[in-house]
């Protein structure tokens, strides 16, 4: 009796399921997802596809214990939202997503000028999350109309980004076709820009490579770059007005960018190693004046405006700078455009009292010098100099010394580990933390990360060993085959270092496995718990 009067309130509903005739029993106790996934088994699709109900009318039936029964005459034709739809649901609410974050990033934008670039970039990023997203949506069997259209508003909205930024440049003369004019500009002029006195022995010790690069802040760096110019003799020789010369070292000291390790101050060391490689190589005796002037400010020059992001993510995000120069050293073409801008100005050109000639001379030495250090070409820069040297090293050759200053500059260029350690060692840091800076972004964007700025696969010794081995220690071998005086004053001083990190390497994996047989211990331990327990 208490299954008759249960089933006294099922109910019986009739249902065309493709021109099959299907029925439910229910009970009015029931809910109404409880007789939404009875009607998915009576359909033959699973639990998370919807189905809707229509009349012979074609009028909605709701889905509800409440629900008007029918006869076997008039079924009710079941519609199930396919997968498609389904996959509308999920891309409706990820749309939802990315232009929520679209329109931050776009609100941001018009507040702070310097977000455009990285707003277009984000925009770049979220476009290739959506291409992953298809394929691996079009792997499930699901169609890609929904991020099509998705991609589309992306579109339109980049189109917008674009468009106002060509009406703001309208107005504003911040951005150039090329570079940044406002970073062009310098803030400060010269009479903020203090006079120290350096001491002799200050003046005595720069000059080597045991100098104390962290010891100076900015105007003090400045200071000490234009008394090497002074010194070696290139404001007499190119008639610099000193004060020219100050204010084209203050632009580009102003165009350098706080990054952890692509900064002012890597700028400072690389240019104070060039002067201590002139004078421990004698370099005057060798080359001229012209030689020296453009091996100086490429070296000044060198990194300017770097973002703190490589050619592989520029290139691989496609930004700006990889799309202006083609993937061909995208960096090294922007510092050596910025350099060019600053000098273009004539309150900070420190070749402007040069004959036409000379100027051209340095231009286009310091071309060639900074897209040298682009570490892609670093084979065959060096295989080249190898070849001449092993051959007969001519300083009269406008190749071989061509050549000669290019491996001089990337010597210079790397040469942190030349230096005593406790100089060197914190700048292994500042590289580590612009690499995971990187790499961070990278993962985030869905870019390819290169191991070695993995902050999971890479530690100091393992970064540095292979770089001092494989790159250093052969490149100054090299060069030390023209200046012997290289072998005791910087090939050594890189041997103690590689000694000192494959010691450091020993002790790092000797902890690592400690922590292993540790983890090990634990987990043995855990199973005798276990075994005890149960
Ligand atoms: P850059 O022109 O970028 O200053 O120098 C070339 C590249 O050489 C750097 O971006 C960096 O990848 C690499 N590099 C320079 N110094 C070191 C170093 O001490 N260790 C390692 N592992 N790489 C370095
Ligand atoms: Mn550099």
């Amino acid at each position: 009796m208490g299954n008759g009067a249960s089933y006294s309130k099922a109910k019986t509903v009739y249902l065309d399921v493709n021109g099959e005739q299907q029925k439910i029993v229910f009970s009015t106790h029931s809910s109404s997802r409880d007789i939404s996934d009875l009607l998915c088994v009576a359909a033959g699709v699973g639990k998370w596809v919807n189905i809707t109900l229509r009349d012979q009318d074609g009028a909605f039936v709701s889905v509800a214990p409440t629900m008007p029964i029918n006869t076997v005459r008039n079924p009710y034709k079941v519609h199930a939202h396919d997968q498609q739809r389904n996959a509308q649901g999920s891309n409706d609410e990820f749309l939802q997503g990315v232009m929520t974050q679209v329109a931050e990033q776009f609100n941001k934008a018009f507040k702070v000028q310097d977000l455009k670039e990285e707003v277009s970039s984000r925009l770049t990023a979220m476009e290739r999350r959506m291409e992953n997203i298809t394929y691996k949506d079009q792997a499930e069997g699901l169609k890609a109309i929904e991020i099509e259209k998705c991609k589309m508003e992306i579109g339109h909205l980049k189109d917008e980004l674009l468009a106002a930024k060509k009406s703001h440049a309208k107005f504003c003369k911040c951005s150039g076709p090329v570079v940044d004019e406002k970073r062009i500009v310098t803030k400060r002029d010269v009479p903020k820009y203090p006079k120290y006195t350096l001491s002799n022995e200050t003046i005595k010790y720069l000059k080597k490579p045991t100098f104390d690069i962290w010891h100076w802040e900015s105007n003090e760096m400045l200071c000490l770059l234009e008394h090497m110019y002074h010194e070696l003799g290139l404001v007499k020789e190119f008639n610099m007005n000193p004060i020219v010369l100050k204010r084209f070292l203050l632009c580009v000291q102003e165009n350098y960018r706080n990054n952890p390790f692509h900064n002012f101050r890597h700028c400072f060391c690389v240019t104070q190693m060039m002067y201590g490689m002139i004078h421990l190589c004698e370099l005057h005796t060798k080359l001229s004046l012209l030689d020296m002037a453009t091996l100086m400010t490429s070296a000044v020059c060198h990194d300017l405006d770097h973002p703190g992001y490589n050619n592989t993510y520029q290139i691989n995000a496609r930004t700006d700078l990889a799309v202006r120069y083609n993937d061909i050293s995208p960096l090294e073409n922007h510092h050596c455009a910025v350099a060019f801008k600053i000098l273009s100005n004539p309150d900070c050109n420190i070749f402007g009292n040069c004959a036409k000639d000379e100027y051209k001379q340095i231009r286009q030495g310091m071309i060639s010098l900074i897209l040298a250090t682009d570490m892609a070409r670093h084979s065959e820069i060096l295989d080249k100099f190898k070849s001449q040297v092993t051959g007969n090293f001519d300083f009269n050759s406008a190749e071989h010394v061509n050549s000669l200053k290019m491996v001089l500059i990337k010597c210079c260029d790397i040469s942190n580990e030349v230096r005593p350690m406790e100089i060197s060692e914190p700048w292994v840091d500042c590289l580590l933390e612009e690499y995971f800076m990187q790499s961070d972004r990278e993962k985030m964007e869905g870019l390819p990360v290169a191991p070695f700025m993995d902050r999971d696969k890479v530690t100091k010794p393992t970064a540095q060993i292979g770089f001092i081995k494989f790159v250093l220690i052969p490149m100054f071998e090299v060069v030390a085959r023209l200046f012997s005086q290289l072998d005791d004053q910087m090939v050594e001083p890189l041997r103690e270092a590689l000694y000192r990190y494959e010691e450091l390497k020993l002790i790092e994996d000797s902890k690592k496995e400690e922590v292993e047989i540790e983890e090990l211990q634990e987990e043995e331990d855990d199973v005798i718990v276990a075994g005890n327990t149960y």
